[in-house]
């Protein structure tokens, strides 16, 4: 599971001051060092903020490391065209044409031109012509004609054959209007536009699976994880597997034979082995091999090199089903992972105090592993917008088995910080100068703090009751998955026991998390949400959900205020005592929910507080945040790596620059890493 950036702006303003006052050794202070006259701002158009992150202590890697992620980079860089294809049938052609469009276009000023701009910047963003977050697909603001003119201009053969698809699904509204549909009691699978089922009904789909599906199986592979289900020739549904040989195979070889380069370097026989075993499943396809590979990356702990490559969230398939492919390089951040291992050292501390029915808990919490990261590459669907915290694997078994891997990507978290500082956004929303002084003091820290909380113990806390169907909250599993993590966090955010091992020097510092949180929940993120529309996006759903239920259940005490002043709404906390124990009461029934596999429940608890937004303050929300001109949503470039090579071939040295900007960026991983296309 992948924790999207909960405030994604400016949700702390000094992170210096943050530092001061932190009892630990906080992770990025190598980096701020650096951060003097580093310019975070890449690009800005729509509700789109590219930035750019820094590689703190790249140079400290060894020679052999730099080679290892030299090649894991380029392996990343090689399945961005899967990701597309994915997304989209035709969002590889589309791609190709607008991109000569671009380059070669002799027009550069006119109004259609700044709108087509505009419009390529979004679709190079989002991987496609859907938006990332909301799934609805960009309107174009130029006409048919201007783009037909230019494509006309285009030398013979400068792009592929099937214009007309492309120009429909461009500027027709209603060809493919949504890559993943949630709307209940529609088939989910029919109304999205994603490229993950072809020609087959939810209720196939689901025939297909829950035939595969053995209840009795007490490890079972992820069902359609790698795959398309498509009806083949005699109207059966078949699956058509992502591997070498089968669907992608083109991209999928250069991501294997840049794998098996990169495992030369590998660290240890542990590394090397799980490099082998994603080599062996790219291969064959087999969802056993994966999970072979997944146990043995969970439990690879030592190196200090890892990546992910691969097809592995689902937040694409309305089914949550099939993996979206995605590439993360990183190597740890030694002194800033001290904070995260404490946590892990305690798991089992955090899991018998957890305020659920005993008979939920895991009697053993298995190898929660856990450290802070630094980013070095971002690939597939984790660029240009990027997670900042990951935990996997995915497959229940294998986390309750052997546990699972946690991640907090801190030179991420740090761009977004260092990005959004004076920008008027806590002065527009928190409500009183006191309560911004918190924010600015710990905001960052108990941020991080829940972050690393939510993905080292939330996710991976709690059971379910014996024959549960993993699956059984369906497309809720993903909204109630994230809210249990996040629950988990918040309620222990507030004990004493994070004091007690050294992780915060007072004992109200949680204050400055919970305020931002509500406040998020019930109203801010909403600037995300285009008028009239309701929430769809499984994070926002959770934290609705939460800031919701916690205001309704703590209304008869006031624990929750929304107040009116100066004709603007503020969110006021009253009692933070009682907002952890709402916290502790929701987190006990979600993980009931969980445990016993209640769909119902789940599904009641979803539709009253998650999805329904309240018009009025979401137009008073809307209002507020333009005047600030933030952008909603933020992404980032990835630095370029740079080998030389002697003249047998091998690597002498990597260096890495932070110079290129966001369109030349794109238009060269286009050129060079076209794995689909040519
Ligand atoms: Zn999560």
């Amino acid at each position: 599971m992948s924790n999207k950036p909960p405030y994604l702006i400016n949700y702390m303003s000094t992170f210096k001051s943050a530092l001061s006052a932190l009892a630990l050794t906080l992770t990025a202070s190598a980096a701020m060092a650096q951060t003097q006259d580093f310019d975070y701002t890449v690009d800005r158009f729509a509700d789109i903020e590219v930035l750019r992150y820094q590689v703190p202590d790249f140079d400290k890697l060894s020679l052999d490391q730099k080679r290892l992620v030299y090649y894991l980079t380029e392996a990343a860089l090689w399945g961005r065209d899967i990701l597309w294809d994915q997304n989209y049938k035709y969002n590889l052609p589309l791609r190709q044409m607008i991109e000569a469009v671009y380059v070669s276009t002799d027009d550069r000023t006119s109004d259609d031109f700044k709108a087509f701009d505009k419009y390529i910047r979004q679709v190079e963003f989002a991987n496609g012509i859907h938006h990332h977050y909301s799934m609805d697909k960009f309107t174009p603001g130029f006409s048919r004609e201007w783009l037909e003119a230019q494509v006309a201009k285009l030398p013979a053969g400068a792009w592929t054959p099937v214009q007309a698809e492309v120009m429909a699904a461009i500027f027709d509204p209603a060809v493919a209007p949504k890559r993943v549909n949630q709307a209940e009691g529609q088939d989910l699978i029919l109304t999205s536009a994603n490229n993950l089922y072809d020609g087959v009904t939810q209720a196939e789909v689901e025939t297909y699976y829950n035939a595969l599906k053995n209840p009795d199986d007490a490890t079972p592979v992820s069902y359609g994880l790698n795959s398309k289900v498509v009806k083949n020739a005699d109207g059966k549904v078949v699956e058509q597997v992502y591997k070498l040989g089968g669907l992608y195979s083109d991209a999928i070889a250069h991501i294997v034979d840049n794998l098996t380069k990169a495992m030369a370097y590998a660290e240890n026989d542990a590394q090397r082995a799980v490099i082998a075993r994603l080599i062996n499943y790219y291969t064959t396809g087999d969802l056993a091999t994966f999970d072979d590979y997944s146990i043995r990356w969970a439990e690879d702990t030592d190196s200090q090199v890892d990546f992910i490559n691969g097809f592995i969230e689902s937040y694409g398939d309305p089914l949550g089903m099939t993996g979206s492919w995605e590439s993360i390089v990183n190597f740890k951040n030694i002194p800033a992972s001290a904070r995260t291992e404490t946590l892990s050292t305690n798991a089992q501390w955090f899991e018998n105090n957890s305020p659920v029915d005993p008979r939920f808990r895991k009697e053993q919490v298995k190898g929660v592993s856990a450290k802070v990261i630094t980013a070095a590459i971002l690939a597939g669907d984790s660029y240009p917008a990027t997670p900042i915290g990951i935990n996997l694997p995915n497959s229940n078994w294998i986390r309750a088995q052997h546990g699972s891997k946690s991640v907090t990507l801190e030179n991420i978290t740090q761009a977004y910080d260092e990005a959004s500082h004076g920008n008027g956004f806590n002065e527009e929303f928190v409500i009183d100068e006191p309560t911004r002084q918190l924010l600015d003091r710990y905001l960052f820290l108990t941020d991080n703090l829940h972050t690393d909380l939510h993905e080292c113990l939330g996710h991976g806390s709690g059971r379910l009751l014996p024959g549960v169907d993993p699956d059984a909250l369906k497309a809720h599993g993903s909204t109630l998955e994230e809210a249990r993590a996040d629950l988990f966090a918040l309620y222990y955010l507030a004990d004493p026991k994070l004091v007690e091992l050294g992780l915060l020097d007072n004992p109200d510092a949680y204050q400055a998390e919970y305020y931002k949180y509500i406040l998020n929940g019930l109203m801010t993120q909403l600037m995300r949400i285009e008028p009239g529309k309701d929430i769809e996006e499984a994070h926002m759903r959770n934290r609705q959900l939460i800031a919701a239920w916690a205001y309704e259940h703590g209304k008869k005490d006031k624990v929750i205020e929304l107040v009116r002043r100066g004709g603007k709404t503020y969110v006021k906390i009253n009692d933070y005592r009682k907002l952890r124990d709402l916290f502790g009461q929701l987190l006990g029934e979600i993980q009931r929910i969980k445990s016993e596999g209640d769909y119902a429940a789940g599904a009641a608890l979803v539709e009253k507080y998650a999805v329904k937004v309240n018009r009025k303050l979401h137009d008073e929300v809307l209002r507020r945040y333009a005047k600030l001109d933030i952008a909603p949503y933020k992404g980032f470039v990835n630095p370029v790596y740079t080998a030389t090579f002697d003249d047998n071939g091998n690597i002498t040295d990597v260096t890495v620059t932070y110079t290129e900007d966001y369109m030349p960026q794109m238009l060269r991983y286009s050129r060079d890493y076209s794995g689909l296309t040519k």
